[in-house]
């Protein structure tokens, strides 16, 4: 181990044999922590190939299971956000999927630092069960089109083992882990088309937008090896998607959305990438696709599969609840919202205990953030800008301030850069 952490320290290309060997001992127990710890600082700084990323990224698809599909019938599509704040697409975009035929086998995590998690998300749903025996969820997905459960305990667990490190060892951005930690997952889950939505920005694990590209060009390679079909859509996580932010709050949203009423930066995602997998699967052009999309949320059809979703899965969606101790926060000001700081907003809605600050905290469901303004809107002073639904945990003024900025001249940032295939 010790020759292998000074050749990356030296910038030289690690082998296959020694990519396998340090992925297998240290997921077994045999590497310490502090030798792994060195040798992904040397990942981090000195980076990897595309052979290297490719050969670590199937080190950890052979670390565990790889979901065997060949019951499921028809085409199995899948999503993932490399994480954000206030990204409650999967809850939308999962149900419209599966309308349009297409059968959705969707493994969410919990949420990680300031971003928000999908399982915690849906367990605000009282009775909703996140771990399910696969064979149920195999009847499921042919009965209803869609399951969204957690990630299976032996699916990639080298790269549980090695995400925990990343986090705190500073070693999460680099791009070729990033890579293979995400695509291992995905190949590990069986889906067949993966639509990749690259967050950028302030809320973002990717500051900028060539990172973003690499990483995305990168991830398409490992598909194209694996014979999966990668798109990757790059979007703005300067400010949260959506108004409400926490886990209630975000399902609220969501069901809002598959009603046709969410937020329309939500509501464009959904679509984006939703006609993304069409494209990728059918003779279609993007109008077209388009066009279906909507007409499913029109017709309620992607809500009624919501509603079926959770009612297999054991939930109760009457028992959704908002904390009953709001505040508003109003502006001083006068001018046009400019942004909406997605990180402070994570933040806040994690120490209100809607996130964890230790991995074994439990969360509280019902508190959360609602933002009553969006970019571009005008406002004046006493003008309300967000509610803040607080359960035992307080804020200080201090905490609050410094999220929004709000300028002379109206700016409509875009949402959506680029789509890479
Ligand atoms: N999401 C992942 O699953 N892995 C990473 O390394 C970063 C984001």
């Amino acid at each position: 181990m010790i020759e292998i952490i000074e050749k990356k320290r030296l910038g030289k290309e690690l082998t296959k044999e020694e990519i396998e060997y340090v992925v297998r001992e240290y997921t077994k127990g045999s590497i310490p922590d502090y030798q792994m710890s060195a040798l992904l600082m040397a990942i981090c700084i000195n980076g990897m190939t595309e052979e290297e990323t490719i050969n670590l990224t199937d080190s950890f698809i052979n670390s565990g299971e790889v979901i065997d599909t060949k019951n499921i019938q028809g085409t199995i599509v899948d999503k993932h956000s490399t994480g954000g704040v206030g990204d409650k697409t999967t809850l939308v975009i999962a149900p419209v999927l599966a309308t349009l035929g297409y059968k959705v086998l969707k493994m969410s995590g919990r949420g990680l630092g300031f971003t928000g998690g999908t399982i915690d998300k849906l367990e605000s749903i009282k009775g909703y069960q996140v771990e399910e025996p696969f064979t149920k969820v195999e009847n499921q997905i042919n009965e209803i089109g869609l399951a969204i459960i957690s990630q299976t305990q032996n699916l990639v667990p080298a790269d549980k083992k090695i995400y925990a490190l990343r986090d705190v060892t500073a070693t999460v951005s680099s791009i070729p882990l990033i890579a293979s930690s995400i695509m291992s997952k995905k190949i590990a889950s069986g889906a067949s088309t993966i639509v990749i939505d690259v967050k950028v920005g302030e809320g973002a694990l990717l500051k900028n937008i060539t990172d973003a590209r690499k990483l995305s060009n990168l991830m398409i390679k490992i598909g194209k090896k694996y014979n999966r079909k990668i798109i990757c859509v790059l979007t703005n996580m300067d400010s949260p998607l959506g108004k409400a932010i926490g886990n209630s709050n975000e399902v609220l949203e969501a069901i809002d959305a598959l009603n046709g009423k969410g937020p329309k930066d939500l509501m464009d995602l959904v679509k984006e990438l939703a006609s993304e997998i069409m494209i990728a699967n059918e003779n279609i052009t993007k109008e077209e696709a388009l066009k279906k999309i909507e007409e499913k949320i029109n017709s309620k059809e992607a809500y009624n599969k919501f509603l079926e979703l959770v009612k297999f899965q054991g939930g109760d969606i009457n028992t959704l609840a908002l904390s009953k101790r709001v505040f508003s926060i109003k502006t001083d000001k006068e001018g046009y919202i400019k942004s909406i700081n997605a990180l402070k907003i994570g933040e806040l809605v994690k120490k209100m205990g809607g996130g964890r600050l230790e991995k074994s905290d439990p969360i509280n469901h019902e508190v959360g953030i609602t933002l009553t303004v969006g970019i571009g809107d005008k406002v004046k002073p006493n003008d309300e800008l967000m509610r803040i639904y607080l359960g035992d945990k307080d804020l200080s003024f201090k905490e609050l301030s410094g999220i929004f900025t709000i300028s002379n001249v109206k700016e409509e940032p875009k949402l959506i850069y680029e789509i890479i295939k």
